[in-house]
């Protein structure tokens, strides 16, 4: 097994505004804790910036060339989404970060990998910055993952608010499959579970929305009676997960009740899923998460499982998840997508 992590010193050069929940110390305590006790099977390497084309996959040039400009300067784009002198470099390093990330593992450099960057990137939409993001990574990174022959992409979506921005992008396309599971209604105020694409992409979108509260157990509902089945049956060259953490119990802008076992399942599954479709082609990219210790945790626990820890779900699902999963299959079906049952 080998597994890739790319991060670099130049993520904490973003700065948001002071008192920000998206800081620089997120980085610090992830790497202080791998520093701690390094993983057997994972190499850290330096990432490359995007290139403007790779960017230019996902957003409007317009919207490149202003981020473009503002390098070097303060603004606010964004009632909760400001730049620093830094953070042009930061983003383009942080796509990079993911387009590496495919890049790695589209050519068997590696099994898999792992993006720590900062800033996040599932809610930046094609021509506009929003919710602490400014490039949308997993949609630059999908769109790699296409160009180096990947013919079906599979974005599966774990922070706990929906990524309105990767759900935009791909909405109308069938060979890039979205799976998200959030809180609802919440921040961004998108997810329902009638949302299921549009056009072409019509049944390539799949929103899971939950009640605040949900566990382990429950997450695992959502993953076994949903996102494995569809996923199977997408059968995908490559997964690339919206790993946040903000699920987590003791996260500060959420409501969740995941622990560090459930994003270690979660991992697990998909690690599965990799594994029986597609050569075990797996890419994590880090979104939200802002306790300082879960989110430290649970990043060593989702690189356990990439390095071959295996983890299943608790048993105990309540009925708001298995009735949400029920609404999910309905919609689905509705769009000509059959779900089976596992
Ligand atoms: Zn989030």
């Amino acid at each position: 097994m080998s597994t890739l992590v790319f991060t670099d010193p130049r993520f904490l050069d973003h700065h948001p505004g002071p008192g920000h929940a998206e800081s620089p110390a997120r980085l610090d305590a992830i790497m202080a804790e791998i520093g701690r006790a390094p993983l057997a099977g994972v190499t850290i390497e330096t990432p490359r910036a995007a290139t403007d084309t790779e960017i230019e996959a996902a957003h409007s040039p317009a919207y490149r060339s202003k981020l473009a400009q503002l390098d070097g300067q303060y603004a606010e784009l964004d009632p909760d989404t400001g730049v620093s002198p830094g953070s042009w470099k930061a983003a383009r390093l942080a796509a990079g970060a993911a387009v590496g990330s495919v890049e790695a593992v589209m050519a068997g450099r590696a099994d898999n990998a792992f993006a720590l960057v900062r800033p996040p990137g599932h809610h930046a939409r094609p021509g506009r910055a929003m919710g602490f993001c400014l490039l949308n990574n997993a949609a630059i990174a999908a769109e790699a993952a296409r160009r180096d022959g990947a013919e079906r992409v599979l974005i599966v979506d774990w922070d706990v608010h929906h990524g309105n921005g990767t759900q935009e992008i791909f909405q109308a396309r069938e060979d890039v499959l979205y799976m998200s599971v959030h809180q609802f209604p919440f921040y961004p105020g998108t997810g329902a579970a009638g949302e299921v694409g549009v056009g072409a992409g019509r049944g390539a979108t799949v929103n899971c929305p939950l009640p605040g509260g949900q566990t382990d157990a429950d997450y695992g509902v959502v993953f076994h009676d949903l996102f494995l089945p569809v996923g199977r049956a997408f059968a995908p060259d490559l997964i690339i997960v919206s790993a946040g953490f903000d699920a987590h119990a003791r996260d500060p802008l959420a409501e969740m009740r995941v622990t560090e076992r459930g994003f270690a399942a979660m991992g697990s599954a998909l690690h599965e899923l990799a594994a029986s479709t597609c050569g075990g082609k797996l890419v994590l990219l880090l979104e939200g998460g802002y306790d300082l210790p879960a989110l430290a945790a649970s990043v060593r626990a989702s690189l356990e499982v990439l390095t071959g820890r295996r983890e299943d779900f608790p048993r105990g699902a309540g009925t708001a998840a298995i009735d949400a999963v029920l609404s999910t299959r309905a919609a689905l079906r509705g769009a000509g997508r059959i779900v089976s049952q596992t």
